[in-house]
């Protein structure tokens, strides 16, 4: 085989993707003679390399960060709404618990007075609807979801 054909077989025999042992062997025959075409592959060698350094460096230079930035900016979403739900708690669930549970306060002190006069079932339910209207009073949400037990 001449150069010109050699070389063609030079980038694929670099990649390990000559399939013919062949032709293989023709190429390595040829490269122990010929100066040209040793240069040719060291050549391509040596961007092959480079390629590959390039893509290394951006994995570990670029791609990397970003990943720690990716990482970074779920964990921030994630402390966010947590922060939140933190602040959602503290000024909208706690108030309303506090609320809800002066409410109770009031309806189970309601319900004591009541409970010496309590002397029918009747009575009873009556004194359970109370809860609910004061519920309904307040429109708290909370205190349904307390006195449902959820
Ligand atoms: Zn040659």
């Amino acid at each position: 085989m001449n150069c010109k054909k050699i070389k063609r077989f030079l980038t694929p025999y670099l990649d390990n993707e000559l399939k013919e042992p062949d032709i293989t062997a023709a190429v390595e025959k040829h490269l122990e003679t010929c100066k040209s075409c040793s240069n040719e592959l060291k050549a391509l060698k040596s961007i092959k390399d480079l390629v590959h350094k390039k893509e290394k460096i951006k994995a570990d230079k670029i791609l990397l960060p970003s990943i720690i930035d990716k990482i970074n900016e779920d964990e921030q979403i994630k402390i966010e709404k947590r922060e939140k739900l933190l602040r959602l708690l503290r000024n909208e669930l706690i108030p309303s618990l506090a609320t809800a549970a002066a409410v109770i306060l009031v309806v189970i002190s309601i319900n004591l007075l009541k409970m010496d006069s309590i002397s029918s079932i009747d009575e009873l339910i009556l004194s359970e609807m109370s809860v609910n209207e004061v519920n309904e009073l307040f429109g708290n949400t909370e205190l349904e979801k307390l006195l449902s037990g959820d």
